[in-house]
């Protein structure tokens, strides 16, 4: 008997019961291993993870998440080679594993410096500013997220055995969420793999990571509220699992990424001759061919002028007529084969389905060169165009999904035409634009991406950069409306509040400053004793406060401001015509001079602890500032974000600034760069 995949549970590696069922390699039909989970305890693997991995997880603050998936993410580096050699058995090309394993591992790279840049070194995230209830503002309330205190359930579809997991994983353990992999069967022995090195590098606390392969047996018996499942996969399949009695009960928070009949549409104006007709050839060959098609991504439709359909047609059969099939360790291959032969009798199937209704006008054909190996064993499918004559009657081009290296030519004779098609898709994960007409690009987005999840517009302006039309990426959301599955993904930080509990606070400014460790105007304004900048970061505390004397504007400072800056817009410089102006009675001072003037109220300057300023945020001019007016400044410590290994942390102040009746003229938060101890004392 070939090996058996391993299941990780309670931090073990176990054996399924029995045989299991035989996975064969997709490109010489040899076996590769057997796959079973049968006889582990799916309610132990549940209460494993809730218990030991999600308790150890909320202990780290987001930035030491962040921290854990850098090392993880550089340890998996360091292995990659095995990675590569054994998803050649998937029928991955080089290209296609590129995708798979080096996308994946960056997917974590990407989340471990969202995570440190974008969140605080807290176990609380904070969603947006506090709101004001109450007329004296003793009484306000905080959005915050918190980890579910559950555990991530990710089923993924076979694709890309890697990435599927990883671009879950990430958002998960930054949210503090332990997660139970169940990786499709087909190719479960790459993940599996993967899985093998990141619980041999001891990077992840106990816990964190559990895996499954084969079925889950009664594991979604065991769900309860806190936990979060995360699916992809077809659309069959999530609506069965929406549908389990646990789900609907237990309000079990379900993200389905399902089928897509993803389409791109060629503008009008991109005729044959215009770079944007040949970037859209480019882009729907490598759309149909990259990972044999086998894309939640790739394009399936292609709306183009009817016009030119043929000059299309017949552009494409020559660029798919170029494309090299065959082993994909070989690299001189441009395409491997499916993921099984189960999955190429599927996409002939469909294909077949498909032709009821489109003429098969390139592929299509058993009888196709393939190179280095036995089209017979491997799971070998030619690429396969077609085009249908009249899109907009035809219902299964624009619901049967071939998954492979597929698609259809849809011609159109309009905008409103070509916008009606795209959203037959009912709902898409993807769509493209490949137009050089801004107002083209401007028409189709807004007739379409209320039934897209992402839209990209490509044209000889971008194209030398751009991504490309089927390529998820960490920074922005997957998912997709309908069809697509209605979930949502990744998006940067947007994926890690999937796996978090959003919570209305409600209290006094003094008790959600402690809740949310950032300091609320109306919270204890503590006076530090000495000048907050004689503080090092460690000794600062939240709620330190400095305020400064007063300092009188004088109608010579704002002039002198104005020669000296050269800022001499009437409003500063022009008596009659400021008073012209609704807001103001006469000249006024810059806004940037009572910054300024701020500044040099509240700094202290002498060597000390603080490095640098590197910015403001949220600054406004809330009134007026008259010549004659006094101006003081108080400066509150507002919240500390340690930068660990780096000698100094970030320190955001409170900057408010009054004039002589203590009207609010100007408010702000300063940011500064504040050395720790240890650096402080190595400078002294
Ligand atoms: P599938 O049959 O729905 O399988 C998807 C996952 O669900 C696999 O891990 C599968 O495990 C698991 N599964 C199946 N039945 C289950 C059950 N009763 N309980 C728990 N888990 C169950 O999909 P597929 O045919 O393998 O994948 C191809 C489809 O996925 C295509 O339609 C494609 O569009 C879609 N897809 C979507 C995305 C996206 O991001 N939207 C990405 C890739 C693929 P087993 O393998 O062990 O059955």
């Amino acid at each position: 008997m070939t090996n058996k995949l391993g299941n990780l549970v309670l931090d073990r590696w176990v054996d399924g019961d029995g045989d299991g069922t035989l996975l064969s390699s997709a490109v010489t039909g040899e076996p590769v291993a057997n796959i079973t989970s049968t006889g582990l305890d799916f309610a132990e693997v549940l209460n494993h993870a809730r218990t030991v991995g999600g308790a150890n997880l909320r202990k780290l603050t987001f930035h030491e998440r962040g921290e854990m998936l850098k090392a993880l993410a550089k340890y998996l580096m360091e292995h990659k080679k095995e990675f590569y050699a054994l998803s050649t058995e998937t029928g991955a090309t080089r290209g296609d594993s590129w995708v798979d394993i080096d996308g994946g591992i960056s997917t974590l790279f990407v989340y471990s410096g969202k995570a440190r840049r974008e969140m605080p070194n807290d176990h609380v995230y904070l969603d947006g500013p506090p709101e004001v209830l109450s007329r004296d503002g003793t009484f306000i309330g905080q959005h915050i997220f918190t980890p579910k205190l559950g555990a991530a359930v990710h089923i993924n579809a076979f694709n890309f055995p890697c990435w599927g997991m990883l671009e879950k994983l990430a958002p998960t353990l930054v949210a503090g969420v332990p997660a139970i992999v169940k990786p499709a069967s087909s190719t479960a022995y790459l993940t599996e793999l993967m899985v093998r090195r990141i619980n041999a590098s001891g990077i992840l606390p106990e816990g964190a990571l559990q895996l499954i392969c084969g079925s889950v047996g009664d594991l979604f018996d065991h769900l309860n509220c806190q936990d979060t499942i995360a699916f992809t996969g077809s659309k069959g399949t999530a609506e069965f699992l929406q549908q389990h009695p646990r789900v609907i009960g237990e309000s079990v928070a379900f993200t389905a990424e399902t089928d897509s009949l993803n389409s791109s549409i060629l503008g009008p104006d991109a005729l044959p001759g215009t770079p944007e007709f040949d970037l859209y050839i480019k882009e729907v060959t490598r759309e149909m061919t990259s990972k044999a098609g086998q894309k939640c991504t790739a394009i399936r439709r292609i709306i183009a002028p009817a016009t030119i359909a043929g000059e299309l047609v017949e552009a494409l059969a020559k660029s798919l007529g170029e494309i090299r099939i065959g082993n994909p360790a070989n690299k001189d291959i441009d395409m491997g084969a499916l993921a099984s032969q189960g999955q190429r009798d599927e996409v002939r199937d469909r294909v077949d389905e498909l032709s009821h209704q489109a003429d098969v006008v390139y592929g299509g054909s058993d009888d196709f060169e393939v190179i280095d190996a036995d089209r017979d064993k491997g799971a070998f499918f030619m690429p396969t165009l077609l085009h249908c004559e009249k899109p907009l009657t035809s219902n299964t081009v624009h619901s049967v999904e071939a998954f492979g290296p597929v698609s259809t030519v849809l011609p159109y004779t309009s905008i409103d035409e070509a916008i009606e098609l795209s959203r037959l898709g009912e709902g898409s994960l993807a769509g493209s634009i490949i137009t050089n007409d801004d107002a083209v690009a401007r028409e189709l987005i807004l007739g379409t991406a209320a039934y897209h999840g992402r839209m990209v517009v490509i044209n000889r302006h971008c194209a030398a950069e751009s991504t490309g039309h089927g390529s998820p990426l960490p920074h922005l959301i997957h998912g997709g409306p309908g069809r697509a599955g209605g979930g949502e993904e990744m998006g940067g930080i947007r994926g890690v509040k999937h796996y978090m509990q959003r919570t209305a606070i409600q209290g006094s400014p003094q008790t959600l400053t402690a809740i949310g460790s950032r300091w609320i105007r109306g919270a204890d304004e503590n006076d530090p004793g000495v000048h907050p900048f004689r503080k090092t970061f460690e000794q600062l505390e939240i709620g330190d406060t400095f305020v400064s004397e007063t300092r009188e504007i004088t109608l010579e400072d704002i002039q002198h401001f104005a020669e000296f800056t050269g800022d001499t817009f009437y409003a500063h410089t022009d008596e009659e015509a400021a008073a012209k102006n609704p807001f103001f009675d006469g000249r006024v001072a810059h806004g940037y001079l009572i910054v300024s003037f701020a500044a040099g109220l509240f700094v202290d300057p002498d060597f000390g602890p603080v490095l640098a300023n590197y910015g403001v945020d949220d600054l406004r001019f809330a009134q007026p500032v008259n010549y004659g007016d006094s101006l003081k400044v108080r400066l509150a410590c507002k919240q500390k974000t340690l930068r660990a290994g780096t000698g100094y942390g970030e320190v955001r102040w409170d900057a408010e600034v009054t004039n002589q009746e203590g009207d609010t003229v100007a408010q702000y938060d300063v940011l500064t760069m504040v050395a720790t101890d240890e650096q402080w004392a190595s400078v002294q």
